[in-house]
């Protein structure tokens, strides 16, 4: 499982892992208002769901509550029903899109379970193809990825993952 898991201990999330609230990443994009430049591909009531800025496979998405919190325990119900919901339409939206061959979706909680962001749980979902390793070289510590994230962007924001809730652009 080693090597499923741990490409999401990406430098990015290492790098907003640092300190606490105040510079936790989620939260940042929580509050600004620039959904677009920030890959949210769309708001919920209590979650919304995220593009990674360093995926592991194209389309690789977030989920993450609203709420600063590190464990699953500590969602409550509606939070949790949401984040259930919203991944399984990001896994719909994906497998309309991509169709791929399997997905892995997962939460790491705690540091030495991979999580990059401790401090604010996030379910990650991740297209798998056959091979997908294969086709995918690292060169030089960069993913070759067959699309840009501009347009894994556009057809995600096309696919309402969120149904009819307010866009914060
Ligand atoms: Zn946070």
């Amino acid at each position: 499982m080693d090597h499923l898991w741990a490409p999401w201990r990406s430098k990015y999330i290492m790098d907003a892992s640092k300190g606490k609230q105040e510079s936790c990443l989620f939260c940042r994009v929580t509050t600004e208002k620039r959904d677009q430049e920030n890959l949210v591909v769309c708001r919920g009531k209590k979650a919304f769901v995220i593009l990674n800025k360093y995926p592991y496979n194209p389309g690789h998405l977030m989920i993450v509550p609203y709420r600063h919190v590190p464990t699953l325990e500590l969602l409550d119900q509606e939070e949790g029903s949401e984040l259930i919901v919203l991944t399984s339409r990001a896994v719909k939206a994906l497998r309309d899109i991509y169709t791929p061959d399997g997905f892995n979706v997962g939460i790491n909680i705690g540091r030495v379970a991979g999580a990059g962001i401790e401090q604010h749980i996030h379910v990650h979902v991740v297209p798998r193809w056959n091979g997908d390793s294969n086709f995918m070289p690292v060169i030089g510590n960069t993913k070759v990825l067959p699309e840009t994230l501009e347009e894994t962007y556009k057809k995600l924001s096309d696919k309402s993952i969120c149904g009819e809730e307010v866009f914060d652009r």
